[in-house]
């Protein structure tokens, strides 16, 4: 019998039955369109908060403070409040959707506790940010959009060197993996990508999600792989390899240093918009705020977040790309095609695996698990040729 990958595919993600596709499909669905519920909910944000002057009461308040203190507290303050204000949609959308479609068995009381830690690092963390964008607006003047571009850039970087060690341990629980088969595929990984086999770890991401997941994270000596239980319990030996060998790739690529690059560019672009758009959105929430005051930061924040929004198709292309790169990599050095396949249809309950090429381009961070999965068949495809006898 000949091997057709495209029969091969379908029967793949037809495995998957009608019903879990049709849920599928409405659960992505949904999460595109909370991109844009998500702008309105920041848009009431911004205008309850300009409305009511809180950031130009809470600044005078402080009015006796050095202009760096104050301003981080109007902005930590401006953090604090619009996460209070947005509460219910946020409670709604990381929690309520992911349970309603019995993807979280995280008990609300226990999402909340983790979600104000979460909030208090953020509205610190973005605190600071922007107090070093005030900063740069105030030192450089009209080109402090450029020398932003290049602090998140640098923000970025130091987020991704420091959160294996500051910020995940926070969240979860990190372990060795437990002495067996998997621990041993892993080690042997690992050691390709020259990654110490105590940075190879077992993490309870049960605890939020039921995705099923590995990764790879930090650099340099911060660098760690790390696969959730969910993943330990649900997966072959087989599949556990694949995956892993798809998020090496991520590192041995050095797909992180393209990322930081590419929110350098973007942040670039969208501080020069927002720059440029300021007054207008200003004027349309009532706000008589300049762009470098930071009682505007709701203003700028929205403008920002707009123009996120409407970057999502290019952001998405570049990161599809880097997904393709990595499930390249993994067939090349793995070789495991059915392992990959399986693994990759186990996360189509929340990427739906036959998108229109409209959403794909549009929504998707990875390309669809139909794609990948044909992708897979290909290459098992070409193995069997190159093993037939001539
Ligand atoms: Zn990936």
């Amino acid at each position: 019998m000949v091997f057709d990958p495209a029969v091969e595919t379908a029967r793949y993600i037809d495995s998957l039955g009608p019903e879990a596709l049709a849920k599928a499909a409405a659960y992505t669905s949904a999460t595109h369109w909370m991109l844009l519920w998500g702008l309105i909910v920041s848009a009431a944000v911004t205008l309850i908060v300009v409305r009511l002057g809180l950031l130009e009461r809470i600044s005078a308040k402080l009015d006796k403070r050095g202009w760096a203190l104050r301003t981080f507290l109007v902005c930590v303050a401006f953090f604090l409040i619009s996460a209070l204000i947005s509460l219910p949609w946020g409670i709604y959308q990381e929690w309520g959707f992911e349970k309603s479609y019995g993807r979280t068995g995280q008990p609300l009381s226990d999402f909340l506790a983790q979600d104000a830690i979460g909030i208090a690092m953020s509205s610190i963390l973005g605190g600071l940010f922007f107090l070093g964008v005030y900063a740069l607006i105030r030192r450089t003047g009209r080109k402090w959009w450029l020398w932003s571009g290049g602090l998140a850039a640098f923000a970025a970087a130091a987020t991704i060197l420091l959160a294996p060690i500051l910020i995940e341990p926070i969240f979860n629980e990190y372990k060795p993996v437990p002495e067996g088969p998997v621990r041993t595929a892993l080690l042997k990984m690992a050691d390709e990508a020259k990654i110490p086999h105590d940075r190879v770890l077992m993490f309870d991401g049960s605890r939020q999600s039921n995705n099923f997941t590995a990764n790879v994270s930090g650099v340099f000596g911060s660098a760690r792989i790390a696969i959730s239980d969910v993943a330990m319990k649900q997966a072959s030996l087989d599949e556990v390899k694949a995956v892993t060998g798809h998020e090496i790739g991520h590192y041995v690529l050095g797909h992180v240093w393209r990322i930081v690059f590419v929110i350098a560019a973007l942040a670039m672009i969208g501080f020069f918009l927002a720059d440029r758009l300021f007054e207008r959105a200003a004027a349309l929430f009532g706000s008589k705020a300049q762009v470098g005051d930071p009682e505007g930061l709701p203003i700028l924040l929205f403008v920002v977040s707009v123009i996120a929004v409407l970057a999502q198709p290019a952001l998405n292309g570049i990161t599809r790309l880097g997904e393709s790169e990595a499930d390249a990599y993994s067939l090349r050095t793995v070789n495991l095609p059915d392992a990959l396949a399986g693994a990759l249809v186990k996360t189509a309950e929340y990427r739906y695996p036959r998108p229109s090429a409209f959403e794909e381009i549009a929504f998707y961070s990875h390309p669809s698990v139909e794609r990948r999965v044909w992708r897979a068949m290909e290459w098992k495809a070409a193995q069997m040729k190159k093993a037939e006898p001539h």
